[in-house]
């Protein structure tokens, strides 16, 4: 995939209306009291926001929020899947389901971060977006309905995307975390206005694809996480690019049984267990350095304050589980970053959501902080877990998107990129 696209810079902006496709799918408070528990995607946002609008832009921000059911039947359909009494399901408690999902309270704390209004729109490309959009002037913002109210969203339907485009005259789209996905806001749109990445997306296509295309060497891939089968893509791409790789986390596991070692009740997924075999001969055969885990912190039980033993790869005994990657393994794998020149980590070293498994996953993190190599942290747990035990300002890049980052690394092409325009 072509990563070098234009930007908000490479085009004039002022006096334009710009469809500003953002992230703002924040966590939300479960009591629909509409408190939004972490600002950090709005915050993001602000960058390019603010330049649009001190370029002299009108801003037409959208973004979609969680996953409603955009008409009264498929409400009806998942509710009663779920299991729910469909004679409880009314149109009144459709549209309650519908306004927990509204933007207003993103809306509301933009509007205190940038210091000025934010004009709330009551739909997306309805009567009320519309006028407001006809209304806005340069230096203005507003804010149209979680795009996912309509139903053409998802579909990228072309009379959404056409719908949408048809206020602006400009297409810039910021939200990396959704890049992914063939949407109406997020790839439609620009069939019907020149479309342009903000800052955001212009960081991660930099970062990312410089290192994916042509990396400062060594390349060093760690990969971790619980499965083998999720982050096979990326495996496969990263040999074809990395000069080492290496592996820990859960997926471990199904390499060690794959050798004919002893997992216990460790993560494995038996019908991986040749995926895994050839990929060692894959990775011998093209001089990759494949790195394993040679010994294990295993727990009697998947609880924080489990019983532990540090044992050596292989030997896992029958009732214990592999819950992080050993001391051997830590000393091991920290030599390795040492020279890198480039880092890319997915998937944590362990279970570190509980102290008693983070240590392999913190000692990755500060070996990181502690080299010169460009750092890339891309997959939403890893970011979490960097974030999470204070290493993140010493990292080069978090990547915003967990699953745009992911189907990235795994050389994929991504809809919401491949649709702007080539520098
Ligand atoms: P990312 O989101 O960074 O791509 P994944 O979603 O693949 O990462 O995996 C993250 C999860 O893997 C974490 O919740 C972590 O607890 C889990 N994990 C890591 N090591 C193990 C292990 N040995 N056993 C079970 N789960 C593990
Ligand atoms: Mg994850």
């Amino acid at each position: 995939m072509n990563y070098r696209k234009k930007t908000v810079k490479d085009v004039d902006v002022k006096g334009k209306k710009v469809l500003l496709r953002c992230d703002f799918n924040v966590p939300m408070a479960k009591d629909g009291s509409g408190v939004i528990t972490d600002d950090k995607r709005i915050r993001a946002a602000l960058p390019t926001i603010q330049y649009l609008l001190d370029q002299g832009a009108a801003v037409i921000a959208c973004s979609h929020m969680g996953k409603p059911n955009a008409t009264y039947e498929s409400y009806v359909k998942k509710q009663t899947e779920k299991g729910k009494d469909p004679a409880t399901l009314t149109e009144e408690s459709w549209k309650k389901s519908l306004a927990q999902l509204s933007l207003k309270p993103v809306a509301a704390r933009l509007s205190e971060l940038l210091g000025k209004p934010v004009i709330m729109a009551a739909d997306v490309v309805g009567p009320d977006a519309t006028a407001k959009a006809a209304a806005l002037k340069p230096g203005e913002i507003m804010l149209l309905e979680n795009t996912r109210f309509e139903a053409g969203e998802t579909k990228n339907d072309p009379e959404l995307a056409r719908k949408m485009a048809a206020m602006a005259d400009l297409y810039v789209s910021d939200a990396f975390g959704a890049v992914h996905r063939a949407h109406a806001s997020t790839a439609g749109v620009a069939a019907y206005l020149p479309a342009v990445s903000g800052f955001l997306i212009q960081k991660e296509l930099e970062v990312i694809g410089g290192a994916l295309s042509d990396p400062k060497r060594p390349l060093v891939a760690i990969l971790g996480g619980s499965k083998v089968s999720s982050k096979i893509g990326v495996i496969n791409n990263l040999l074809e690019i990395a000069d080492t790789i290496i592996i820990g986390g859960g997926m471990a596991y199904t390499f060690s049984a794959a050798k004919g070692g002893k997992v216990g009740d460790s993560l494995l997924e038996a019908d991986w267990e040749d995926y895994a075999n050839d990929m060692v001969k894959k990775a011998a055969e093209k001089g990759v350095k494949l790195l394993l885990p040679v010994d294990t912190v295993c727990a009697d039980a998947f609880a924080p304050d489990a019983h532990t033993q540090v044992v050596k790869e292989g030997e896992i005994p029958d009732g214990w589980q592999g819950l992080d990657i050993g001391p051997e393994t830590v000393a091991l794998y920290c030599q390795a970053v040492k020279g890198a020149g480039t880092v890319i980590w997915n998937g944590p070293m362990g279970v570190f959501e509980f102290p008693a498994f983070a240590k392999g996953t913190e000692a990755v993190a500060k070996a990181l902080s502690e080299t010169d190599a460009i750092t890339i942290i891309g997959g939403g747990d890893s970011a979490a877990a960097v974030q999470q035990l204070g290493y993140a300002d010493k990292m080069t890049h978090i990547s915003t998107g967990g699953g745009a980052s992911l189907e990235f690394m795994e050389g994929k092409e991504l809809p919401g990129v491949a649709c702007l325009l080539d520098k």
